[in-house]
């Protein structure tokens, strides 16, 4: 209640995102597409706009509606590569782009993000910025390729931390495969909170996010 009043106030000094990210962001609602909320979107453009990434890697394109919005606010030379494996999704990104990404300034790569980052990896890619959105349970499988593609000084966020409240739930209000998601997702907190590489801070914004930062200097083995 008091975060819906909330909600209510802080879209009073919301910056409005151009007319056809908002048709994307209501047809994406009504089709049940979790896309990101608008507090998250907030943060992705204050990034954007004050980090300037060049090379940005999203893993969970969905119908790439948070593809298309953080183009919008990232430099006009920087590109984004987005992985998506799931066949519906991947067209109707398909189709967004070619309607709405005329500069080509988004890659969709097709597949699952398990192989693509370990691809990635091995051709040498670099990123300044990472959003991590996909399956909630495997974020932590994929954070050993995240961070060798990202660059020191270099933005990971990650969406979904709070799985609508579900991560506040003691583990046995929760369903069984939900427990599961929901111990893994405490145990990236976990381990992105004490990450000798990495500062990171837990904010309950949208679904809740984390923003963490690639330490500039390589941490000290002995620290
Ligand atoms: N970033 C999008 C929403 C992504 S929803 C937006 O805000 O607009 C999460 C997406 O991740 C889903 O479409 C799902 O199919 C995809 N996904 C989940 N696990 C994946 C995996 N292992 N590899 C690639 N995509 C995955
Ligand atoms: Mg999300």
């Amino acid at each position: 209640m008091e975060r819906e009043r909330m909600e209510v106030f802080l879209e009073l000094f919301r910056e409005e995102p151009p007319v056809y990210i908002q048709g994307l962001e209501r047809d994406a609602r009504q089709q049940g597409v979790p896309i990101i909320r608008r507090g998250t979107g907030d943060v992705l453009r204050f990034l954007l706009r004050t980090r300037r990434p060049e090379r940005i890697l999203e893993v969970g394109t969905a119908v790439g509606y948070s593809a298309l919005f953080m183009a919008e606010y990232m430099p006009e030379n920087a590109g984004i590569t987005t992985v998506e494996k799931v066949a519906s999704r991947l067209a109707e990104a398909r189709r967004n782009f070619e309607r709405h990404d005329s500069g080509k300034r988004i890659c969709l790569v097709e597949g699952d993000a398990a192989e693509v980052l370990q691809d990635l990896v091995e051709q040498g890619c670099q990123y300044d910025f990472i959003f991590m959105d996909a399956a909630k349970g495997q974020y932590l499988n994929f954070l050993p390729a995240v961070m060798t593609l990202l660059v020191r000084g270099g933005i990971l966020v990650s969406d979904n931390i709070m799985q609508e409240g579900d991560i506040l739930q003691s583990r046995y209000a929760v369903t069984r495969r939900d427990r599961t998601i929901h111990a893994r997702m405490r145990e990236y907190l976990e381990v992105l909170t004490h990450h000798r590489e990495l500062e990171t801070i837990c904010l309950p914004i949208g679904d809740g996010i984390t923003i963490s930062m690639k330490r500039q200097e390589a941490a000290n083995e002995e620290t």
